[in-house]
């Protein structure tokens, strides 16, 4: 067990009892822990700094609050404020003793105590990291004093972050464009797509091209299923899907089949429109005849999905958890979680569904937007009370009550690492259309906003990823009957402005450059934390910034999920033949090629039987798969050719054995290297678990569903007749 949870352990054991009494004991002392190391899929990192600047933010942030008209609410609303800032540095696992800091590598046994000089100078480095870190200092210690350019962003079109980007760039001491700028910035940030703003030509952008289109619910749901038919067990944390109206008649099937089998069983399902967010046009089933498949004369494209019936509840409310999540780069692949994220609870005592309750919406959906407009939601300045809380605070109760919520933890990171795992794929097509290589262009980084249900038993559920998480950090409050006005929103502020700021310090240009760094990565995590540590001591950021709340979980785990990333490996035999023609359809000439160079055709697959395959699934997925308009093969329905082809080829075999087979013969055939069929050593994208190393467990409700693509297959068979059955695995 890591010291952290050592740490936990010995506070509840000091606690008078656990529970209610425990939370508000722990509310008002210093060192409320935050899961900022209650991580953990194994080592750990993780920096203890003793400094804080929540004060200052939301003192300052509270002084710009001169439009507020009601002068004494703002008072209030500050000396509340103040009041909780002992809560607030207490829950960030933050707080100002004097300028020392630790710096923690959990896992490895290094510990730095650096003490910031007037020179900026890290004082001491201990342990084994004594003389790297020392050799360091020194070599940069000429260039302590010689002031750098301040990192330049622009914020015209920051939206709605907008505050908190301003805050973040102030705590920073960088430099903001708030109208834009006739010259380059480093960094843009934008309020919704990558769009937002066209001709950027370098720099960094806050959004990757095609997050929003992959992010919609049919998009999402159709890139987890890809992986559960690959990998069942791995990627179980998503409620099983319908996608409307292509599967209406197939889920209609399977709810019935599933009550004839059991006639005890009453299943719920969620129906979701494909656009929609914040609750809008989300509703409740219990038959199939009840969902609401037309709208005026328009069929309306949704999701319906498995209901969760029975959720994890605090104080017998429903809630939800929204982590943050940073991408930092795609190839290669990195990425970050914030150390805190928000809990939303909903405003009525929770029921599982029943026919009389399923319109309740106070019961059933947690969404803020919603729940706001309730009699019973509770505005609170406390980061562990009202109807959003911080979600170390509700960690921290539940680890008062026993909950292991270090399991807890790493089971959130492994679905989050999943989930981006599975996006992969279709934004690497979209960013080689957007900026292809060796064309002028920014890089991209984008703060995604996962949305996570615990059941009861505590297995985290994936409700949705959103590609715009809001980062407001003000509410609207009726300050007076009928007077609504924003207020500062201190659990927001506290969660949000970490994250942006700390996503800016990992984007700093000079960070990149200064250690020989690309525009997609740095060497280690250890190192990411000394470079941040060195820069801020330079910049005479020392005494007012915080630790990194993002959590580096990739690379660091890149040897517990690599062997997950099968279709990325699809995706980038697409890629190649695709060509780089800002396109992200393959035509029939480039599928040809694609058979031919791997070597795919024989005699029982002639070029012929390629052609009418290529016809027939282009066809097929047009319609339903997105960007339909434009004319070719797009990745989904490539990545069903081949799942196809692997049937063909393996047929003994299960379906991901079949799929990492035919990439063997593939890859082998692209390299040059001959040759088929034999398998190749170890890559470092293979799987690299032995233990996982299955893909037949039987599907449960909470378990993919198979029948879509299988079912695709069987409509192949009459063009090959040998395939049949092959992927029923
Ligand atoms: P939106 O984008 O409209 O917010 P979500 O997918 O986040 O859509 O769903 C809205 C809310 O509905 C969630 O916050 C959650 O409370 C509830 N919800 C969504 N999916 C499920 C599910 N499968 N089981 C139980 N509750 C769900």
């Amino acid at each position: 067990m890591s010291d952290y949870f050592e740490k936990v352990k010995i506070e509840l054991q000091q606690m008078k009892a656990p529970g209610e009494a425990a939370e508000t004991e722990a509310a008002g002392e210093e060192q409320q822990p935050s899961p900022a190391s209650d991580s953990s899929v194994q080592a750990d990192v993780s920096l203890t700094s003793r400094r804080d600047v929540s004060r200052s933010s939301i003192n300052e942030r509270s002084r710009s609050k001169s439009r507020s008209k009601a002068d004494g609410h703002a008072r209030q609303v500050n000396s509340r404020q103040v009041s909780d800032l002992t809560a607030l540095r207490s829950v960030a696992g933050i707080y100002r003793v004097s300028n020392e800091q630790n710096l923690q590598v959990k896992g490895t046994g290094k510990i730095f105590k650096a003490k910031s000089a007037a020179n900026g100078h890290v004082e001491s480095c201990q342990r084994q990291t004594e003389e790297k870190c020392e050799h360091r200092v020194k070599e940069d210690g000429n260039k302590v004093g010689k002031k750098r350019r301040p990192v330049t962003v622009d914020s015209s079109k920051a939206k709605t972050s907008l505050e908190a980007l301003k805050l973040s760039i102030r705590q920073l001491k960088w430099k903001e464009f708030p109208i834009g700028r006739r010259t380059a910035c480093d960094i843009y940030w934008h309020g919704v797509s990558f769009h937002d703003n066209e001709n950027i030509v370098s720099g960094q952008v806050n959004k990757f091209p095609g997050m929003i289109e992959m992010l919609r619910k049919i998009n999402l749901s159709r890139a987890v299923r890809t992986m559960q038919e690959l990998f069942p067990e791995e990627y179980n944390f998503y409620p099983r899907s319908w996608i409307l109206p292509e599967e209406y008649q197939l889920f209609s099937t399977q709810v019935r089949l599933l009550k004839d089998n059991d006639s005890t069983l009453k299943p719920t399902f969620i129906v979701k429109p494909d656009n929609g967010s914040q609750g809008d046009g989300i509703y409740l089933i219990r038959d199939p005849a009840d969902l609401r498949v037309i709208s005026g004369s328009q069929v309306k494209q949704a999701v319906v999905q498995e209901y969760i019936q029975k959720p994890l509840l605090i104080d017998k409310l429903k809630f939800d958890i929204r982590l943050y999540v940073l991408v930092r780069s795609l190839e290669p692949l990195e990425m970050y979680i914030a150390k805190e994220g928000l809990t939303r609870f909903c405003t009525e005592p929770y029921q599982e569904p029943s026919q009389k309750n399923l319109s309740h919406v106070f019961m059933h959906l947690t969404n803020y937007s919603l729940n706001v407009h309730s009699g019973n939601f509770v505005h609170s300045d406390s980061c562990n009370t009202g109807s959003k809380r911080t979600f170390s605070s509700v960690l921290y109760r539940l680890g008062s009550k026993g909950v292991d919520i270090k399991k807890v933890w790493s089971d959130i990171i492994a679905l989050v690492i999943k989930t981006v795992i599975a996006l992969v794929p279709e934004l690497k097509v979209h960013y080689q259309a957007d900026i292809p290589p060796g064309k002028p262009g920014p890089t991209c980084f984008q703060i995604l906003g996962f949305d996570i249900l615990l059941m009861k038993n505590l297995k985290p559920i994936l409700l949705e990823v959103n590609s715009n998480p809001s980062m407001r950090i003000e509410h609207e409050q009726e300050v007076s009957p009928g007077v609504f006005e924003y207020v500062p929103s201190v659990v927001d502020e506290e969660v949000k402005v970490g994250v942006i700021r700390d996503t800016l310090r990992l984007m700093d240009p000079a960070q990149r450059k200064q250690y020989g760094v690309t525009n997609l990565g740095v060497g280690s995590p250890e190192d990411a934390i000394v470079m941040d540590a060195e820069r801020d001591e330079k910049e005479g950021l020392a005494d007012s910034l915080p630790s990194l709340c993002l959590k580096q979980v990739f690379p660091k785990y890149t040897k517990q999920f690599n062997y997950l990333r099968v279709v990325e490996r699809i995706a980038t035999i697409f890629l190649r033949f695709l060509g780089v023609k800002g396109t992200m359809r393959l035509g029939p000439t480039g599928f040809r090629t694609f058979i031919r160079n791997c070597k795919l055709s024989n005699s029982s697959f002639s070029m012929a039987s390629a052609d009418i395959l290529y016809i027939d699934i282009t066809r097929r997925c047009a319609g339903t798969l997105p960007d339909s308009r434009e004319a070719g093969m797009g990745l989904q329905a490539f990545i069903e050719a081949f799942f196809y082809l692997a049937a063909r080829r393996f047929k003994a075999l299960p379906l991901r054995e079949q799929v990492v087979s035919l990439l063997e013969v593939c890859e082998s055939s692209i390299d040059g290297q001959g040759h088929a069929e034999k398998p190749r050593p170890h890559r470092s994208h293979t799987n690299a678990n032995p233990a996982s190393d299955h893909c037949s467990a039987p599907p449960t409700l909470n378990s993919p569903s198979v029948t879509c693509r299988h079912q695709s297959h069987r409509r192949h068979q009459p063009l090959q007749p040998s395939a049949k059955g092959n992927t029923d695995n």
